[in-house]
């Protein structure tokens, strides 16, 4: 037995991992949860024999990546779906195409070239559109004199293709829009970026990390393993808690931190609203960096960390539609579809801070009962489509939430005109929704952005100028899309903390 006194505040997939590592290692852990259930941003709740998650979630590595590393270290007992087709795309409003797990794949390799000599096709309309819109050729002789010759693509994309962590440095310095105007100028290239940058990051790729971005993406067809946990998005922090708590752990719901006691710069315990106070020789919090300097108190921190931690920025917000429906109404041969706006990729999100909605929206649409028949009743179907938002939660901000998912719900069903007969219930969740699920102010997707400046060397270090106050979650420490970021944090602390 280790014996110290871990408690651990936060139950989202980084604090429940954290938890049941140590748990198993022999500390005495505690965890507190704010809410009445467990799981932050990565919760599903029961409605009508569905089994509806609270945002819109699939996971980029399944089994294969940090979750199920996380969860075979623990002993733990998650289980995944994973579909090959995984992704259904509809590009610039014409071109169909199915998404197979690996990029050599035959089928995707004809779909590109069909979709390529079809982009083709129409590419004189769109660059006339293009040019009119844009006519900016002070940008354009800018970019290709940036651009990079063949040789130097070759030798880049195969520094990408072996991981090669000298490359993740220097594409951390760079946004991923100025690396694809490095390659190419094709819209519809540079659309499905524009768009995977949104999806993987929630970060239009004018502010994303180019090497954030193909670290995800590198590793999604490397694993080729991507999926949803059966039983929903709950079941990852779930199976990491079942483990935690058959080891001993302590798992204390609707209990909420209100602070981390400080006493000659290190930490000694946690207060909580209901008057508790549990001491502890580490604290580990998953509140979120700015959240957890709050709790501890500014005077605890040195002014050039304060000033740090106040300027990090945090990702954008996904906004849904749930959509139950009385029969399987949507029958493609992939679990998801995807609808790549046919827009300027440069300027395909900037309705979001310009406080509009936009004309051809990104729509990010699994269907978890396609994934596992389990989340809904049978014969019936769950759809869930997303799009994305801004997340401050104002009164004009949630207004614009409902303008912008008005719009993805006409589009979808502009696309998809046979569900409006067939459904059974459908519901809206947006800012307003994962801001009180994490108590948060606001209601971003991941926790900070993965924006230049905020990644790799620059990513928070799980560490703090407190002694015994550590953080985890996707705001501390490691790469990877939404949830892997927090788990990937988990590992990375365990190991840390011995
Ligand atoms: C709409 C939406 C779509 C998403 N899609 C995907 C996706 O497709 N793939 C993916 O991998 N990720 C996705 N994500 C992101 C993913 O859910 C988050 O990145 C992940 O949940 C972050 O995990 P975390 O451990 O950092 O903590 P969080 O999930 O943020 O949980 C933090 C926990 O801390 C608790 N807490 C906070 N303050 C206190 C306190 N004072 N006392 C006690 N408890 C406290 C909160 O109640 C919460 O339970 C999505 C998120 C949303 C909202």
């Amino acid at each position: 037995m280790n014996g110290k006194r871990v408690v651990v505040i936060g139950s989202g997939p980084g604090g429940a991992g954290v938890a049941a590592l140590l748990q198993r290692k022999g500390y005495q852990v505690t965890l507190l949860e704010r809410n009445n259930f467990y799981g932050g941003k990565c919760w599903t709740f029961e409605k009508d024999g569905f089994v509806v998650d609270s945002g819109v979630h699939m996971f980029s590595m399944g089994p294969t990546g940090q979750h199920g590393e996380l969860n075979r270290k623990v002993g733990g007992d998650l289980e995944w779906c994973v579909r090959n087709p995984s992704e259904h795309l509809l590009m610039g409003g014409m071109i169909h195409s199915d998404l197979y797990q690996s990029l050599i794949d035959p089928r995707n390799v004809y779909k590109f070239v069909r979709a390529g000599v079809i982009g083709r096709l129409n590419r004189k309309k769109i660059k006339a559109a293009a040019s009119r819109a844009l006519g900016d050729l002070e940008k354009e002789a800018y970019r290709a004199s940036k651009r990079y010759g063949l040789s130097e693509l070759i030798r880049v994309f195969s520094r990408i293709h072996r991981q090669d962590e000298s490359l993740w440095l220097e594409l951390d310095e760079i946004t991923l829009q100025e690396f694809m105007h490095r390659v190419t100028d094709d819209w519809g290239q540079l659309q499905g970026v524009a768009a995977l940058s949104m999806l993987l990051l929630v970060v239009p790729y004018s502010q994303a990390s180019a090497a954030e971005f193909f670290w995800c993406v590198t590793n999604i067809f490397r694993h080729r393993t991507l999926g949803v946990p059966r039983g929903g998005s709950r079941e990852i922090p779930g199976a990491f808690l079942r483990a935690f708590r058959r080891d001993g752990g302590e798992l204390k719901l609707g209990s909420e931190a209100t602070r981390i006691a400080v006493e000659n710069g290190k930490v000694r315990g946690v207060e909580t609203t209901v008057g508790e106070f549990y001491p502890a020789d580490v604290v580990i919090s998953n509140a979120g960096i700015k959240r957890t300097v709050e709790l501890v108190g500014e005077e605890h921190f040195p002014q050039e960390y304060l000033d740090w931690v106040r300027g990090l920025k945090y990702s954008y917000s996904f906004i849904t539609i749930k959509y139950g429906l009385e029969r399987r109404v949507i029958q493609l041969p992939s679990p998801s579809f995807f609808n790549i706006p046919n827009v300027d990729p440069d300027h395909m999100f900037d309705y979001i801070d310009e406080g509009g909605a936009p004309a051809d929206p990104f729509l990010f649409t699994p269907m978890p009962s396609e994934w596992d028949t389990y989340m809904a009743p049978p014969g019936r179907q769950l759809v869930i489509v997303g799009v994305p938002g801004p997340i401050e939660v104002t009164p004009e901000k949630v207004e614009q939430c409902e303008r912008i998912l008005d719009r993805a719900e006409e589009r979808f069903l502009e696309i998809f005109p046979q569900v409006e007969e067939h459904i059974q219930w459908k519901m809206r969740t947006h800012i307003a929704h994962t801001s009180s699920i994490t108590g948060k102010p606001t209601g971003e997707c991941i926790g900070l952005a993965q924006c230049v400046g905020q990644t790799g060397v620059h990513k928070p270090s799980p560490r703090t100028p407190v002694e015994g106050l550590w953080l985890v979650g996707a705001d501390a420490g490691a790469r990877g899309v939404g949830t892997e970021q927090a788990v990937g944090s988990a590992l990375y602390l365990a190991n840390l903390l011995g």
